[in-house]
């Protein structure tokens, strides 16, 4: 892991558009490293592996954690407890039990709501017509606060087609005046940048090749 790789990828990008490094598959020491720097926002896609360093780095108290993976029902409430945003929320009952769970631990987590635009079957996430069908109801919800939309694009896009998809997950944000998009991994930040992301969710770019 060399720390020069997280400056020169930082220097690239606008300072409106945030950098969430994904330290998944790396140590606890290289996140610390990347912290040292000036990195503050972390995100993690397990729990169990990612509560196993939040101990190790608890003193650490400007760092921000980003829960990223899928979510299993029985996690939701060590999420809601251990982490500050939660980027995948990929349905509606789940949105519905994350609420009914930080009420009951008097938590407001900063949601995404991750949206599919293509038709890719490794990838959960709302319809997008659902999601505008559904707006009022998820609006009605006690407890969390929706900050965006979160989209993963399907892997070998040629960049136009990258492009394409970021715009159309900007656009809904736009629509339901959310300000955050998340979006862009390290093989598509250019055309996530292009198409108006303000959250990067980085890994290999930052920390290497996970081995
Ligand atoms: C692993 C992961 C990333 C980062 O991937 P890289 O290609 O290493 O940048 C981003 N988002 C999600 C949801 C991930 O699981």
């Amino acid at each position: 892991m060399n720390p020069a790789n997280y400056l020169k990828i930082k220097n690239k990008i606008p300072s409106n558009v945030n950098i969430l490094a994904v330290s998944k598959g790396f140590q606890s020491q290289d996140i610390k490293t990347i912290h040292n720097i000036g990195q503050n926002d972390f995100g993690e896609s397990k729990f169990q592996e990612a509560f196993e360093k939040q101990l190790i780095l608890k003193d650490l108290q400007s760092i921000s954690w980003h829960f990223i993976g899928r979510i299993q029902s029985n996690k939701i409430r060590k999420i809601i407890q251990n982490f500050k945003y939660i980027h995948s929320v990929d349905s509606i009952e789940k949105l519905h039990r994350i609420s009914n769970i930080s009420c009951e631990e008097k938590k407001n987590p900063l949601i995404m709501l991750q949206v599919k635009f293509s038709d890719d079957p490794t990838k959960g996430g709302f319809d997008p017509e659902l999601l505008k069908l559904k707006w009022r109801e998820i609006q009605e919800l006690k407890n969390i606060t929706i900050t965006g939309l979160m989209t993963i694009n399907p892997k070998g896009l040629n960049s136009n087609a990258n492009l394409v998809l970021f715009k159309k997950c900007r656009s809904l944000a736009d629509s339901l005046h959310l300000p955050d998009c998340s979006m862009g991994m390290s093989m598509d930040w250019e055309e996530a940048i292009d198409a108006g992301s303000t959250w990067l969710r980085l890994g290999s770019l930052v920390f290497g090749s996970r081995s």
